[in-house]
């Protein structure tokens, strides 16, 4: 019986990333509960295991990814430097995987492709073909058009027979941007294996914004009750009805439930506490001018979307809703498609399906800029 392929994974976590703009190695950023660099080495743990990073980083990538067996390396100054330096201090494998510590959402089925690959051809190298057309820049500022069937964009993991990369990182001195290029300058042939676009490399602010813990999402909910002499305002639109709203404002609920899921979101104080109806200023406000003055307290923050829905017996709302989207949109100054309302009844049940009052909710996302 064939014996199964030893195999190593090396995992590149000694860079400063200072295109990421954190003041720190970007590996150490954290993603859940782990940094940038163990929730990628821990993808590995099918495999024997080699961490290429700084003295300084070295406890907490070791403590994160908790593995007696790993072994983990000093970087050199390049990329080219760190994996020569993990290369030799593996002393046994058929096969080494080369991964940057950058990509922690690499999946294990495609990491086995690139195994298996390298155990046939010498080379398992992952890219991903180009959804966009693809076009080759001239010294003359002219371009011409390129087969983008032909093309691939190259990331990591790229594995390779371990004899033959060791070799290659040995005779092909110098720094390039990847392995498969040393490998090829060593005169051996790059084997391609289609990867997919989620395997991003982390590398500017905008890769981090998002990753972890920079949404928010509220919830706000509202109530008024239906009265006779009071005009009916939903989403600052008003809507020609025997009933309105009773309430210190205009009572719009809808825009009070909004208000309260922007400001739960934010992790500010609710509309009870901002413009309480013991104050005269907001005697029949305009709750539209109390959201904007809500939306001027989100400074930090960027509107994903917001959903709001109505709940009402009566009046039928659908052909008011683009009207309300319309209004709402523009006051958070977003497209109108990150702003949808929908309207419902109750069935007939309750305060609200008896007709007693209107009641609203509302979700917000919002993005930490
Ligand atoms: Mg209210």
């Amino acid at each position: 019986m064939k014996s199964s392929p030893r195999v190593t994974a090396v995992v590149l976590c000694a860079g400063m990333g200072s295109r990421a703009g954190l003041g720190y190695n970007k590996v150490l950023y954290p993603v859940g509960n782990l940094s940038v660099g163990a929730f990628a080495a821990k993808k590995f743990d099918d495999y024997s295991l080699v961490v290429v990073c700084s003295q300084a980083d070295e406890d907490i990538l070791r403590a994160e990814i908790g593995r007696d067996d790993a072994l983990f390396v000093r970087g050199g100054n390049t990329r080219s430097d760190s994996v020569r330096a993990a290369l030799n201090a593996i002393t046994d494998a058929d096969v080494v995987i080369i991964h940057d510590g950058a990509r922690p959402y690499i999946r294990s089925e495609v990491v086995k492709k690139s195994v298996e690959s390298a155990l046939v051809y010498g080379s398992g190298v992952v890219g991903v073909r180009s959804v966009n057309a693809m076009r080759r820049l001239n010294a003359d500022g002219s371009s011409v058009a390129v087969d983008r069937g032909e093309l691939f964009t190259v990331q990591t993991p790229q594995t390779f027979r371990y004899g033959e990369i060791k070799r290659a990182y040995k005779v092909v001195q110098g720094s390039f941007a990847d392995d498969a290029e040393v490998y090829e300058r060593a005169g051996f042939t790059v084997h391609l294996v289609e990867g997919d676009a989620d395997n991003v490399k982390l590398t500017t602010p905008a890769d981090f914004a998002g990753l972890n813990g920079a949404y928010r999402i509220g919830y706000g909910y509202d109530v008024h009750k239906l009265v006779e002499n009071r005009k009916l305002v939903l989403c600052g639109v008003t809507i020609d009805y025997p009933l309105g709203l009773l309430g210190h404002s205009d009572a719009d609920a809808p825009v009070h439930a909004l208000m309260d899921a922007l400001l739960s979101a934010a992790g500010l104080p609710d509309i009870g506490v901002l413009f309480p109806d013991t104050d005269e200023r907001y005697a029949g406000a305009d709750s539209v001018k109390l959201l904007e003055n809500v939306c001027s307290r989100l400074s930090g923050f960027e509107i994903v979307n917001a959903s709001i829905c109505i709940m009402a017996q009566k009046p039928k709302l659908a052909s008011i809703i683009p009207v309300m989207r319309d209004k709402l949109s523009a006051v958070l100054g977003i497209e109108r498609d990150r702003l949808n309302v929908s309207a419902t009844t109750t069935e007939g049940l309750g305060v609200v399906g008896e007709g007693k009052g209107i009641a609203s909710a509302a979700e917000v996302l919002l993005k930490i800029k």
